[in-house]
């Protein structure tokens, strides 16, 4: 395969309530720092023209504004957990510019809970023009999407699973709290890793920093980009804090590999 650039776009670095979070008046949500807002957890994938989305965040719209996003060739889906689902209704204006429906693809549960929450999307019976038009794909082992060599990687999740993804040297692991044993060596030889590091304070279903970077390290990555972050974590103040090679995410953040 020709190497090309893959460009990576964080849409939403946010935990599941964005930050600001609702009726909340500490300093981080009332902070004026950009790097501060951050929108539900997303991703985008670009690479000769085709754009891959990782996960339809909650704000997806805005978030496709903000980036200039014209067209979605595919989504691949992390888990079904709303703030990672809520927008898919968005993808609805992508497909009004015709063509075939958008492939979506995730693990088996996740495919199965997108269909019944947005059981009005499946139904043939309903006028297409009122539903995104996808077409579901369900992952157990590496694919081709857009050309793209796609290795799906099982996460613990508290007690549920969510789907990393690795795409070369790079891997997206959000949304997890522990990487199972037969992940490990999907992750071997990594550069660079997006992954979960919710707040410094442990939680039950997400890495907190410290957990985070422990376990990046024990995989040897090189560049650790802390994500799905709550209000508890200034940008500044707690990236100054931050072991050399591990920083925070923040909405807008861009990186580039050669694939
Ligand atoms: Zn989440
Ligand atoms: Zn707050
Ligand atoms: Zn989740």
């Amino acid at each position: 395969m020709e190497k090309k650039p893959l460009n990576i776009t964080v849409l939403g670095s946010g935990t599941s309530t964005g930050v600001p979070t609702l009726g909340c008046r500490c300093p981080v949500c009332r902070s004026h720092d950009p790097r501060n807002r951050r929108t539900r957890c997303s991703l985008v994938l670009s690479r000769a023209g085709r754009n891959i989305l990782v996960d339809t965040a909650t704000d997806l719209r805005q978030q496709a504004l903000r980036e200039d996003l014209n067209h979605v060739d595919a989504v691949l889906f992390t888990h079904a957990h709303a703030d990672h689902v809520n927008g898919i209704d968005d993808l609805r204006a992508y497909n009004l510019q015709g063509g075939a429906p958008i492939p979506i693809y995730g693990h088996a549960d996740t495919i199965t809970v997108i269909q019944r929450v947005f059981g009005y999307i499946f139904d043939d019976e309903l006028e297409p023009g009122y539903r995104p038009r996808l077409e579901p794909h369900v992952v157990s082992g590496p694919f081709d999407c857009c050309g793209l060599p796609v290795q799906p990687v099982p996460l613990h999740h508290g007690g549920s699973l969510s789907l990393g993804y690795r795409i070369g040297p790079f891997a997206y692991l959000t949304d997890c709290n522990g990487i199972p044993e037969s992940s490990r060596s999907l992750l071997a030889n990594l550069d660079t890793v997006i992954v979960d590091g919710l707040r410094f304070r442990p939680h039950t279903t997400h890495f907190n920093i410290p957990q985070a970077v422990e376990a990046m390290r024990e995989l040897q990555v090189r560049r650790i980009i802390l994500t799905h972050l709550s209000h508890e974590v200034d940008h500044e103040r707690h990236s100054q804090a931050l072991p050399a090679g591990v920083e925070l995410a923040y909405d807008g953040l861009r990186l580039e590999f050669s694939i």
